[in-house]
């Protein structure tokens, strides 16, 4: 942005910081490509150190050669771990080396854009109790083009299958900003792009150790510095590129155990829609949480229902009343689950179809709500519908928090197991398509046909 350029910053009253990256079996070209751009980008005298830290990489130019590269570098210093950490203790042990007032995260496949530093050590040394992100431009995982966000940035959100998402900026927030290049305040961060103070991230209790290899600790953190007095936002002044690979270098096993924590000790009852959701979850070890309760008290921090009404009220709670939620099951010909296929699985635009019950909630779980809409909510709040004049099931975006469903969204969940939809005067129905598939479409109502029994699966 303009206004970005045009700001300028003394040095001397910035605070100076490490960047710490911690790599797990990176390429050599994306690993040394964020080095040099840190190095070309950051101003010396507020650099102190570049922490490389190998968590126990295999790959044989990570070995010899890299130490043999790097060594040549002024300021940059490789740090091996004794055993695969994960990226949460790997980055961790990188910061105890740490000598900077602020520590700046980093992955290994990044690309700071001209700038990038100076925003985020201004905005902490004005806010010590601030975590504050780059905005994550997308480099081109073919191409290695860089795509800057243009205009206004979009912010960390998430639903409550817990997975993360990028959002619009709310109305809210930029009433509050009295230029554009304010800092934004995010519900969660997207990975671990950030600069904190480092006195500040200690109090805050720093990351969960026992969070493995990858995943979680994102929202664990956002959680917890909201929670516990702090803020976190986003400077539209400072980006920072990112490849997303198609397929990371490395297996993630840990990622719903990880979360599992997350959500023990910063969600309280919440935590139960996100278990509803994700069945599996709910059945998962996750370890002990009692030292992260213990910080919880310690720090005296606010309660998920603060965290919700204050900082993420766009989201919208579920009702999950008991026994009108979870997977929806049909008691006709070929006894499978309602399920939904995003745009991408099902270019007919359709929508949802039957499936095998899996239990595993995800794509086949719908709630019915006080309302009578069959709501489904994987990244964003979508109603089961019936187009006007037709005779199939459709999904559109739900009404607006607050306002009323139209017709064609709402539904008469009987005793009798029929759903019902007056305004087209039908009822949900299996069928067997003309190849011998299971799906489901609208049908006149039939007393006693199986095929328009639904149950919700307990
Ligand atoms: N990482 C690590 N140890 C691990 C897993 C990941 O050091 O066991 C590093 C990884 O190399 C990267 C950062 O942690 O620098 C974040 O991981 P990744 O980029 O794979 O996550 P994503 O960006 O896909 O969320
Ligand atoms: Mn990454």
């Amino acid at each position: 942005m303009s206004e970005c350029r045009l700001r300028s910053y003394d040095y001397r009253r910035l605070p100076t910081t490490s960047v710490i990256v911690a790599f797990y079996n990176e390429a050599w070209s994306t690993l040394l490509r964020t080095v040099h751009s840190v190095l070309e980008t950051a101003p010396a005298v507020l650099l102190k150190e570049l922490i490389l830290v190998d968590d126990l990489s295999d790959l044989g130019h990570l070995k010899a050669p890299l130490e043999a590269y790097v060594s040549r570098l002024r300021r940059v210093r490789l740090i091996r771990t004794k055993k695969r950490e994960g990226l949460v203790r790997a980055r961790l042990i990188g910061a105890t080396f740490a000598t900077g007032e602020v520590l700046t995260f980093l992955d290994c496949h990044c690309e700071c854009g001209a700038g990038w530093l100076e925003p985020l050590l201004e905005r902490v040394a004005q806010d010590q109790s601030v975590i504050i992100c780059p905005v994550i431009d997308t480099i081109d995982w073919n191409t290695f083009d860089f795509y800057m966000q243009e205009g206004e940035p979009v912010i960390g959100g998430f639903d409550w299958h817990l997975t993360f998402q990028w959002q619009a900026v709310p109305e809210h927030e930029r009433r509050r900003w009295k230029s554009r290049t304010d800092p934004i305040r995010s519900p969660v961060m997207a990975g671990g792009l950030f600069a904190v103070s480092k006195k500040y991230f200690e109090y805050l209790g720093t990351y969960d150790t026992g969070m493995e290899v990858w995943g979680g600790e994102n929202l664990e953190l956002s959680f917890r510095v909201w929670q516990c007095g702090g803020t976190l936002e986003i400077h539209p002044c400072s980006h920072v590129g990112h490849v997303f690979p198609k397929r990371a270098p490395y297996a993630r096993p840990n990622f719903r155990q990880n979360t599992v924590r997350a959500a023990e000790v910063w969600m309280d009852d919440y935590k139960e829609h996100f278990f509803n959701r994700n069945p599996l979850a709910r059945k998962e070890k996750y370890g002990d949480v009692s030292q992260r309760k213990l910080l919880r008290r310690r720090l005296n921090c606010r309660s998920f229902e603060w965290y919700l009404s204050n900082v993420f009220p766009e989201l919208r709670v579920p009702e999950d009343r008991p026994g009108w939620h979870g997977a929806l099951r049909s008691l006709g010909i070929s006894s499978e689950c309602l399920d939904y296929k995003s745009p991408e699985r099902d270019p007919t635009g359709a929508h949802l179809t039957l499936f095998g019950c899996h239990g595993q909630g995800g794509n086949q779980f719908f709630e019915y709500t006080l309302a009578k809409e069959l709501r489904f909510s994987v990244q964003t709040e979508l109603c089961v519908m019936v187009p006007k004049q037709k005779n199939h099931v459709g999904m559109q975006y739900c009404p607006k928090l607050g306002s009323p469903a139209p017709e064609e969204m709402i539904w008469h969940f009987k005793e009798d197991g029929t759903v019902y939809h007056p305004r087209s005067n039908m009822c949900l129905s299996a069928y067997r398509t003309a190849e011998g598939r299971p799906d489901v479409e609208m049908r006149t109502c039939s007393p006693g046909d199986k095929n328009q029994i639904w149950r919700f699966e307990k």
